[in-house]
């Protein structure tokens, strides 16, 4: 039985305009609904989004409803942490942040933690990334910590360690809009603009007229993924052994027979000889590895052999180059349908009903044929740019920092560690220590990054924050010294 209270609570929700756009808002499934829904809630509150500093504790005291309660026990827990020294510590930092991917998402919240005002690029209109990532336990405590069950109920449960990339993106961009980011979409980067006259740093844009392009900033954060390179950064290509991956979405109904199917959290060659000699027999299609997620999608990822796709006809033609080999006139996209079709239907022992597949934005099925053959790793993660006096932090965070081999599933635990290693930096930085020193501590932090696994870092997740000496086990964070090294990090001009 409901007591009285409780009855008079759910008339009260149901009747309260914000409360409705409040669920609204948790609930909604793309970039545009949370955007939407979120300035409906400002204006139904009558809260100014752009009033960064004030903006969260606004929120938290003109909505008073036992749903939001709860989401805000949970940031205030985080958002309580030392560290940010009550949103003080970078009070008077402008940072731009450039890619609401993953990792620019979570900079922008960290960031946003410890009071700057944040900006947030995003070309693309819509999150439509189906493939789904496989996350380390402490991406997993971090991100329920931030409320992601609480904007998508299915987030991890029970043993399930993966999300899609667009339901991460989601829960990120309703927490990053929570804490007072401004997040534009459809705004591209192209460039940063010098500091001339009374302006200082600034970024140049497409479109032009965007009123991002009048912001302001003394931190420049690029989250741009695997390709984007902002000027002055240099990158190493790591080259191993022609490597070709196909990615297919198909369809979850989650009909009972699907839910019978199991996963297959990383089948490798070398681990199970007879399946993928079956498979080859069978269908001609021959694999190193393959895995299976069942999440908003049925979600496949291969690495598949030139061979064996050149005889299917995916490739028409041989070429030795890998961008020739894989080019979109070279591929026979029927065909490579066909082979993600007939790989997954193998793998899954033709168990999964009506196999369908889920549409990419163009509306063509959603399968990928890629190179992982290179990839690109920065030389440094950080730089500082001076000029007429402006000085510019710069940093490079996720796969524009460190493009993972997406076998090892890395990409995202090795990417939010280097959020908040950046983060770490950012608040140095906005506690006024010496430019020379905030890099060398990057600099010696960022040589860790690629060694990392789950069992060479500290198990306690709930201690976990940006201090880097929360989260490696061994890390000695003077390792390179301020002044033989970091003065490359600086470029100055004179001019
Ligand atoms: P992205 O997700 O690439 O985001 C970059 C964003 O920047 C994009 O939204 C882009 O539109 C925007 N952008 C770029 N340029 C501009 C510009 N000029 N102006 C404005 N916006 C711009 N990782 C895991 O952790 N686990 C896995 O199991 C896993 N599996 C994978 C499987 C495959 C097949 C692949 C290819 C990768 C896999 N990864 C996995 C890696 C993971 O996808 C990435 O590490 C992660 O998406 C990186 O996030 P990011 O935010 O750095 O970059």
């Amino acid at each position: 039985l409901k007591t009285s209270s409780a009855l008079s609570q759910i008339s009260q929700d149901s009747s309260n305009p914000s409360h409705a756009t409040f669920d609204l808002f948790v609930q909604a499934q793309s970039c545009q609904d949370v955007k939407l829904h979120f300035a409906e809630l400002c204006r139904q509150l009558e809260i100014n989004s752009k009033d960064f500093r004030n903006f969260y504790n606004k929120l938290k005291e003109k909505l008073n409803y036992w749903k939001a309660k709860t989401l805000w026990t949970k940031l205030d827990k985080r958002a309580s942490h030392a560290d940010y020294q009550q949103g003080k510590a970078c009070k008077n930092n402008k940072c731009l942040v450039l890619g609401a991917g993953p990792c620019g998402l979570r900079t922008a919240i960290e960031l946003a933690l410890l009071g700057a005002q944040v900006v947030l690029l995003e070309k693309r209109e819509s999150f439509s990334r189906n493939n789904v990532l496989h996350l380390w336990p402490y991406t997993i405590y971090d991100l329920r910590g931030l409320g992601a069950k609480k904007f998508y109920g299915k987030f991890c449960s029970g043993a399930l360690d993966h999300v899609s990339i667009r339901q991460l993106q989601l829960i990120l961009l309703k927490a990053s809009l929570l804490l007072g980011v401004e997040v534009h979409t459809g705004v591209e980067f192209e460039g940063l603009v010098d500091p001339s006259g009374e302006n200082g740093w600034m970024a140049k844009l497409q479109p032009r007229t965007h009123p991002a392009a009048s912001f302001q900033f003394d931190v420049f954060v690029s989250a741009g993924g695997g390709r984007f390179v902002p000027d002055g950064f240099k990158h190493k290509e790591l080259r191993g052994q022609l490597a070709i991956g196909i990615t297919a979405n198909f369809i979850n109904r989650n009909t009972a027979a699907e839910a019978q199917v199991a996963e297959i959290s990383g089948v490798a060659r070398i681990y199970n000889q007879k399946f993928f000699q079956d498979l080859l027999s069978q269908t001609g299609i021959d694999l190193e590895n393959i895995v299976y997620y069942k999440d908003d999608t049925h979600y496949f990822v291969m690495t598949a052999k030139k061979k064996s796709l050149l005889k299917k006809g995916v490739i028409k033609q041989d070429f030795s180059n890998a961008e020739q080999l894989l080019a979109a006139a070279n591929t026979d996209e029927e065909a490579l349908n066909q082979y993600a079709y007939d790989a997954a239907s193998f793998s899954t022992g033709g168990k999964l009903p009506d196999l369908q597949f889920a549409l990419n934005p163009n509306g063509k099925p959603d399968v990928a044929m890629f190179d992982f053959t290179c990839m690109y790793r920065a030389e440094n993660a950080s730089m500082v740019r001076e000029k007429r006096g402006k000085k510019l932090l710069m940093s490079l965070v996720g796969d524009c920092l460190v493009e993972p081999f997406w076998p090892l599933g890395t990409g995202i635990a090795r990417g939010f560690f280097a959020v908040f290693d950046t983060a770490w930096m950012v608040r140095s930085w906005g506690l006024g220590v010496p430019h020379l020193k905030v890099l060398a501590e990057r600099e010696s932090i960022y040589q860790l990054l690629s060694q990392t696994t789950p069992e060479n870092t500290s198990k306690n997740y709930a201690a976990y924050c940006i201090n880097p000496k929360t989260r490696y086990c061994r890390i000695n964070l003077s390792s390179i010294q301020p002044h033989q090294y970091c003065v490359n990090l600086v470029r100055v001009c004179v001019c």
